[in-house]
């Protein structure tokens, strides 16, 4: 499949030289977006220096400049052994024109004495200090003689470390990772690279590992600006070809004749908002027209998404045909139907929900009903991907909060019916840029109207100190009937101190409200997680202490304080998302952000964000502002395409070259079989869009 020149760099990192046991634990540490089965060379290649510290300078003493790094040719002058424990080991050396100090704090005398014998002429490098009035040196990076200084690389990488590596240790392995990189043709325009002043994908890797200078390691310097373009345009391109697969098939045309919508029309308690009508005139356009749909509503939480999506599948049913509803957790699947249930039913829609819970007969029957046309609109989770689920004529998927899906699902969903039209709806506002990075040219709505009749939430910041305060605050709430989600902390990336986590606050606020209080965590079986969440609609426990599994889509409109513990530790998007719970019904709603100090000034900035507006297309610009665009996207929890290399905040402006470059490179080599697009096929491995890869094949 992949061409070979390309194995070496898919090989297991541990084939490097210097790579033990040990060394590989640490790698799998400073290496976690690597696959599960270990990191590989490639992985190692693209780990990216941060900085870079110039060790070019080679002043006398007496040109030393404080906080500068220098190079300094000295004799080794007197050894001055600490005379208390505590006290460093300092040794005097000097030059012609002046003597400096060199300190060693928990120093072996042993390995000071062997570093540097009386009497030698040494080169040591290191960031020189004023100190009573002459300079020293503390634990200097380097003592060499003169065969290492001819080795020590003249500009020295600095990067991101995790404990048991050392910017020495990463750079040996980095270096190791170069000498696998194999000569490749360039995939890129000539011009193009010429134009940027881009180097070789090679000289990139190059000036980034063995920089000459420090800009070669810069961010928005040419050898990463180069590799963040190639990452870019494999995206685009994977993109652009699984939306040409997706065209490929020719679209049927589903008219409906506005009868069963006119019905939900009719029952809904409100009228629709501007920005529905439109979203809503858009979908019906695209399913009558004889193209594909694939179409992006974008709505900020709360703002009558699942209504469109009724209406749309509405349009789809008139005519006589089936609707899939797809959504990420089992409890919004399951809210989802409870919203759409009374409302298709009045409209003579029948809908039925399948997710994994549903088993043994009551499965069977219900997938008979299906393939026999005797559902209209199936609302479910991952379940509806599995090959029994066969419909009798599927016209419309809708996938909703698409990125918790990755292509692949949304292509195996596409597949389960004839020229399926598919609306992805996401309630996380993304970044025009990201958008297209996302999703590439897809077409887009946004629901950018909130419907009428909002209170705005009360957003409030507080110390985690002030717990004892808040808890009584809380009391009062729920004295005057108040619901109260509490959400505890995201813990590291684990799911088990998450629960931890929330099992805690659950018994010491059960304590504080003995009766009260429910838990709803991922961990927990389905029923007890409907029960819990049930009980706190019934009111019966008037708190729910929850982990984030409330984020999508929980829809109680009583609810009206949100309470977020640690909210530093979540991402903007998360917290907004979290805070879309609440402000839900007629009642005023707060939110309480509690944080743990010290809070940083990116952090701070971050929870100010948030309190100062509720709207989720500046959260979610600010947020890329910034923290870049993994974190905006939660994007690694969610498994939509990271990028190694290319930073939104640094490369953004590249994504919309990158982009029409797609378009162009595919209009004129549909297939990429031309000279440069078997090199740009190598580029697709390697940013590992294999699949689509796949889709060329197929085509
Ligand atoms: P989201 O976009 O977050 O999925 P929902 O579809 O859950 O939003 O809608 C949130 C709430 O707003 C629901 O209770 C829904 O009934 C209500 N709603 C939707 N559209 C309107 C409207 N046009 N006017 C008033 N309320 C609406
Ligand atoms: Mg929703």
């Amino acid at each position: 499949m992949r061409d070979s020149r390309l194995d070496p760099l898919f090989a297991a990192a541990t084939s490097l030289p210097g790579v033990g046991p040990k060394v590989a634990k640490a790698l799998a540490r400073l290496l976690p977006d690597a696959p599960e089965t270990g990191p590989r060379v490639i992985d190692v290649l693209t780990h990216v220096p941060t900085g870079a510290i110039d060790r070019r300078a080679r002043p006398t003493i007496s040109e030393l400049v404080a906080g500068e790094v220098a190079t300094v040719e000295v004799k080794v002058e007197r050894h001055q052994p600490p005379r208390t424990a505590r006290a460093p080991y300092r040794v005097v050396v000097a030059d012609p024109t002046g003597a400096m100090t060199l300190v060693f704090f928990r120093a072996n005398a042993q390995f000071i004495e062997k570093l540097l014998p009386f009497g030698e002429t040494l080169w040591v490098s290191g960031v020189p200090e004023l100190f009573d009035g002459s300079f020293q040196m503390v634990h200097p990076a380097h003592v060499l003689d003169a065969a290492g200084l001819a080795k020590l690389p003249p500009v020295e990488p600095t990067y991101p470390l995790v404990e048991g590596m050392t910017h020495g240790l990463v750079a040996r392995l980095t270096r190791g990772a170069l000498d696998r990189l194999p000569e490749l043709p360039e995939w890129q325009d000539a011009a193009f690279l010429a134009a940027r002043d881009f180097p070789g994908f090679r000289s990139a890797f190059e000036a980034l590992h063995r920089p000459r200078r420090p800009q070669d390691v810069e961010g928005d310097g040419p050898a990463l600006t180069r590799l963040a373009y190639d990452e870019l345009l494999a995206n685009q391109l994977a993109l652009s070809l699984v939306r040409a697969q997706m065209r490929r098939a020719r679209g049927r045309a589903t008219t409906g004749d506005g009868r069963i919508a006119r019905k939900i029309l009719a029952a809904l308690p409100f009228a629709l908002t501007g920005a529905q009508t439109r979203a809503l005139e858009a979908i019906r356009a695209d399913l009558a027209a004889e193209a594909r749909m694939l179409r992006l509503l974008q709505g900020d939480v709360g703002s009558g998404k699942t209504v469109v999506a009724l209406l749309a599948a509405a349009a789809v049913v008139e005519a006589g045909r089936q609707a899939a509803l797809m959504a990420p957790t089992e409890i919004l699947a399951r809210q989802h139907l409870a919203t759409l249930e009374l409302l298709a039913a009045a409209a003579g829609m029948r809908v039925a929900l399948l997710t994994g819970r549903e088993k043994g007969r009551e499965r069977a029957v219900l997938l008979e009903r299906l393939e026999a046309g005797g559902i209209d609109l199936l609302v479910g989770t991952h379940a509806l991907f599995q090959d029994e689920v066969i419909f009798r004529d599927l016209a419309l998927a809708v996938v909703d909060e698409q990125h918790k899906f990755g292509v692949k699902q949304r292509l195996a969903l596409a597949q389960k019916g004839a020229a399926v039209d598919v609306l992805v709806m996401t309630a996380t506002p993304i970044p025009r840029t990201l958008v297209l990075t996302a999703f590439g040219d897809m077409d887009h709505s946004a629901l950018d109207e909130k419907p009428p009749g909002r209170q705005p939430i009360d957003t409030r910041l507080a110390s985690l100190d002030r717990l004892d305060e808040i808890i009584g605050a809380i009391g009062r709430a729920m004295e005057s009937g108040a619901r109260v989600y509490w959400v505890c902390p995201l813990v590291e990336q684990s799911e088990t101190l998450d629960v931890a986590a929330a099992e805690d606050r659950f018994g010491a606020l059960s304590e504080a409200f003995p009766g009260k209080v429910g838990l709803v965590h991922g961990r927990m079986k389905g029923f007890d997680k409907d029960a819990a969440v049930e009980r706190f609609v019934t009111g019966e426990t008037p708190v729910l202490v929850a982990t984030t599994v409330i984020e999508v889509g929980v829809n109680v409109p009583e609810a009206t304080v949100m309470v977020i513990e640690h909210a530093e530790r979540f991402g903007l998007a998360q917290l907004h998302q979290l805070r879309g719970r609440v402000g839900r019904g007629a009642g005023r709603s707060t939110c309480l952000l509690l944080w743990k100090g010290p809070l940083g000034e990116t952090a701070k900035a971050r929870l100010e964000t948030l309190r100062d507006t509720e709207d989720g297309f500046v959260i979610a610009e600010k947020d890329l502002e910034l923290r870049g665009e993994g974190e905006v996207l939660g994007a690694r929890q969610s498994g939509m395409a990271v990028f190694r290399l290319a930073r939104m905040e640094v490369h953004g402006e590249l994504v919309r070259v990158a982009h029409d470059d797609a378009a162009l490179i595919l209009a004129r080599d549909p297939h990429l079989t031309g000279e440069r697009g078997q090199a740009l096929r190598l580029l697709l491995h390697l940013f590992e869009r294999d699949s689509a890869v796949r889709l060329l094949r197929a085509g």
